[in-house]
């Protein structure tokens, strides 16, 4: 959806970590060598640029299979998630879990995940917008 070349945002490589020591390692690296990085969670950021990175040569750190759900807080309603965490996983252990919460997704709806949306300052659609 970019109205120029397509190869002016084309990446290095994609790294896609499942650790956190494994992303500490790859910022390490990146670092040392001065290459950019462009970190996605869910990377369903559509319209947006989706995975695509801001520039050509990036190193796109992909989060998507760092996926657990580590706490959810009944009393406060606070959730501690990792980045690949989808809409759709969270509204499942509430489910399970029988949380009385109410998830505020975006459009792109369960596909995507918090922690992307709120990275990326996105809203759902309840009046508190996203949980996140
Ligand atoms: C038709 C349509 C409707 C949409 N409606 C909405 C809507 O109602 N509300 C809304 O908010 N958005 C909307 N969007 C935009 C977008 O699809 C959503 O915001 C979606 O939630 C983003 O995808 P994601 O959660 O997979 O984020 P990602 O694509 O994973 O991340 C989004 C961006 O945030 C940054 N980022 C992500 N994770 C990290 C991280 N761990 N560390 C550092 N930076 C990170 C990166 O720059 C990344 O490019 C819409 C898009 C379309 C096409």
């Amino acid at each position: 959806m970019m109205p120029v070349d397509d190869d002016l945002y084309k990446t290095s490589c994609v790294v896609q970590a499942t650790t956190v020591e494994q992303v500490q390692a790859v910022v390490k690296i990146c670092d040392e060598f001065a290459i950019p990085v462009w970190t996605i969670s869910t990377g369903r950021n559509f319209g947006y640029g989706t995975a695509a990175p801001a520039k050509r040569g990036t190193v796109v750190l992909d989060l998507k299979h760092m996926n657990k759900i580590i706490e959810i807080d009944p009393d406060l309603g606070t959730a501690l998630v990792e980045p690949g965490v989808t809409y759709q996983q969270l509204f499942d252990y509430l489910e399970a879990n029988n949380l009385p919460f109410y998830l505020s997704c975006p459009a792109p709806s369960a596909i995507a995940g918090p922690v992307g949306n709120t990275m990326d300052r996105g809203v759902g659609y309840t009046p508190m917008a996203s949980i996140s």
